[in-house]
């Protein structure tokens, strides 16, 4: 157990009281998908909270993932700047250190630590959203390494990351799971291209990347060729299994918990309930990544269950509103903006409850 959480806690909400009262940044929901800030990630990296679990020898700190989560929960209240290492940080790093190769760790995994790669997620494609299987992207075999062709779309800030993780289909088969490999690309590399796609807030995240003819040189594959499925299913359980899904719309929860009148509280008592129930199961996945698991299960019970808990808060909030008007740039009319992808990203709701259903089937 690692013994200097609370110190820890302290210490990242004085960091972002600090950087929120000079006026550095503005709390937002959804902050560690729409609030990017590479001056605020490389702080983070400057007091060894980036990698924070991984080995020191690969630019990490070697703490538990107990203080990671002490970390991105006080990071998430305080509607921090978030996004430029959220996705490295969060599963591509994790990812490669249990899959990758020495090589393809020492090159990824300090620059990630250090705040300057920032990674994007290349999975969904125009044909395969919630059926990731169903990836076409091309991954054909070339002289020492790997040619790509395909399109790539949703892809969250392409347009400024450094780097790309890649699900691509390196062989063709009957079974759509089988022949999916794992890559690691440059944003740089000759053949990317990157276009925007605006979202109904407005904003800018959003890519479509289209890989035309692009190398990849062999020690950039993540793991054994054909064991992508496998492998992005234990990523997905990093991605699922964090406190992100239930504290993006903290900022409108807090609002509540000062504003709420007599008329309100039983409602706001019972979110705040739930949301000590689901800390609980934040808990049990970060006990269970120290234990060298990838908690599948867990993880998309935790996703599942904390979409719905968002969505209540936000639901709440606007009865609170009564009949007021409520402000696009306020915490929960960007919140409102933003809660339509919830249930989407990630894996939607739907699929979660499929992915449970079968588990317990196999149980
Ligand atoms: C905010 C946001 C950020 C994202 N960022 C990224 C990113 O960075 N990189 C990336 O690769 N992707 C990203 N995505 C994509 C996301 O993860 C989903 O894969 C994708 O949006 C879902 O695919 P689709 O849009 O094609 O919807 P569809 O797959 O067409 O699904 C539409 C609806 O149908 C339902 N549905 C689909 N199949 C079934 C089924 N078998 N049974 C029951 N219901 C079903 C779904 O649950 C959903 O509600 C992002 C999405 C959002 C909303």
């Amino acid at each position: 157990m690692d013994s200097s959480l609370g110190e820890l806690r302290r210490e990242v909400r004085g960091l972002c009281r600090e950087w929120r009262e000079a006026g550095r940044y503005r709390p937002r929901p959804d902050a560690w998908l729409r609030s990017f800030d590479l001056a605020f990630s490389r702080e983070l990296a400057g007091r060894g909270w980036l990698g924070m679990t991984w080995p020191k020898a690969l630019g990490g700190g070697e703490r538990s993932n107990r203080a990671r989560l002490v970390l991105t929960e006080e990071l998430l209240r305080a509607g921090a700047p978030v996004a430029a290492h959220w996705i490295g940080d969060r599963q591509i790093g994790p990812s490669v250190l249990r899959h990758g190769t020495e090589r393809l760790q020492r090159e990824i995994l300090p620059g990630i630590a250090a705040g300057e790669f920032v990674f994007c997620l290349g999975m969904s494609e125009p044909d395969a959203g919630s059926d990731l299987a169903a990836v076409r992207t091309a991954a054909t075999r070339v002289p020492g390494g790997w040619r790509i062709d395909g399109r790539k779309i949703w892809t969250s800030h392409a347009h400024r990351a450094t780097h790309a993780y890649l699900l691509a289909r390196s062989e063709r088969s009957e079974v759509k799971h089988v022949g999916l490999t794992e890559f690691v690309l440059d944003m740089t590399a000759s053949g990317v291209s990157v276009s925007p796609i605006v979202d109904m807030a407005g904003s800018h995240h959003f890519n479509e990347v289209v890989f035309e003819d692009v190398f990849v040189p062999e020690h950039r594959v993540i793991g054994a060729v054909g064991n992508g499925w496998a492998q992005v299913t234990e990523q997905l359980s990093y991605e699922r299994g964090g406190p992100e899904r239930v504290l993006s719309t903290y900022p409108v929860l807090a609002g509540l918990l000062d504003a709420a009148d007599d008329g309100l509280a039983a409602e706001v008592g019972e979110l705040v309930a739930r949301l000590a129930t689901l800390r609980a199961l934040c808990v049990q996945v970060a006990d269970s990544l120290d234990a060298g698991e990838a908690p599948v299960r867990a993880a998309a019970t935790l996703k599942y269950l904390g979409t719905a808990f968002e969505r209540d808060v936000l639901e709440c909030a606007r009865r609170a509103t009564g009949s007021g008007v409520i402000a696009p740039e306020s915490p929960l009319g960007e919140a409102i903006l933003a809660a339509p992808g919830f249930s989407i990203r990630g894996g939607s709701s739907e699929v979660l409850l499929s992915i449970l259903a079968k588990q317990e089937v196999r149980r």
